[in-house]
């Protein structure tokens, strides 16, 4: 295999949905039942999927070993898993996940001045590109964190199109995570969303847009917001609910069982559910 079908592969998916107007869906994962749950949604929908891990769920469950796996899963089930290293601040960590096979790694150097997340972010798209896989900046901070989320944007905190535009065409980024008013994790309120910011910025320049914190944006505001441009929807936060609650659910229906494949099932089944929903919402 060349080194660059990789790249080809999940490009071409962001292209094509692009296109067709749909986006794919990622869905991170940090335990092997979440993930077996993130994969047979994908067969059962027979849609192409890309698993996430963040620093610490890549930590956690180990760079090699999430690589290795979902390369297992998609022989022996015929679907098309990609990995993608969500939100990492780590240049030397980036590079051990695109040597080691990841398909796809978010460079998030939102916390830097400008000057200085453009020269990190131009380092990894370098070393990236060479070797086949693609690299999704950010430059506006997405806040909140996997939790309820009290946090409101200011619409004059957005980041400025001209910002974002000079970032994308001087480190050369095959996908950028804008801002559009939307935060990490569940709302506490409804947000207040600018996609036209989608709109302005797909018409100054070509690039794949990711939203992140796509957790608890209402069904009709995801529709609209993947019709105007964007291609992939990062999800995280309400997974980790379902893996919780179905977890506690299952633990307290039977509080003598000790055997994990008697409990497990009903967590991957949920956190199935779960990722099956927003895909029919995506596509
Ligand atoms: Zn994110």
């Amino acid at each position: 295999m060349s080194l660059f079908s990789k790249k080809n592969r999940i490009k071409k998916v962001f292209q094509r949905a692009r296109r067709e107007s749909w986006a794919i869906g990622q869905f991170n994962f940090s335990s092997l039942e979440q993930l077996q749950g993130i994969a047979q949604a994908a067969k059962e929908l027979q849609t192409p999927v890309i698993c996430g891990t963040s620093t610490g769920e890549a930590d956690f469950f180990g760079i090699e070993e999430a690589v290795s796996l979902i390369k297992i899963i998609n022989k022996k089930e015929g679907i098309s898993l990609f990995l993608n290293f969500d939100h990492g601040k780590e240049i030397e960590k980036l590079k051990d996940a695109v040597d080691r096979g990841y398909d796809m790694i978010h460079f998030d150097g939102s916390h830097l001045p400008l000057d200085e997340n453009i020269e990190k972010t131009k380092e990894i798209v370098s070393y990236a590109k060479k070797r086949g896989v693609v690299v999704e900046g950010e430059i506006s901070k997405i806040y909140g964190k996997s939790t309820v989320s009290e946090e409101k944007i200011e619409q004059t905190s957005l980041t400025s199109m001209e910002k974002i535009v000079r970032f994308i065409e001087e480190t050369g980024v095959d996908c950028i995570a804008l801002d559009i008013g939307n935060v990490h994790g569940v709302y506490a309120m409804s947000p207040q969303l600018c996609p036209a910011r989608i709109d302005s910025l797909l018409e100054k320049i070509a690039c794949f847009v990711v939203l992140h914190g796509g957790s608890g944006i209402m069904k009709e505001e995801m529709k609209d917001i993947i019709q105007r441009g964007v291609v992939k929807v990062n999800i995280n936060t309400e997974l980790r609910f379902s893996w919780r609650e179905s977890l506690y659910g299952a633990l307290s229906a039977k509080p003598e069982e000790v055997v994990p494949y008697n409990i497990l099932p009903a967590v991957r089944n949920e956190v199935c559910k779960k990722v099956k929903e927003k895909i029919n919402i995506f596509n």
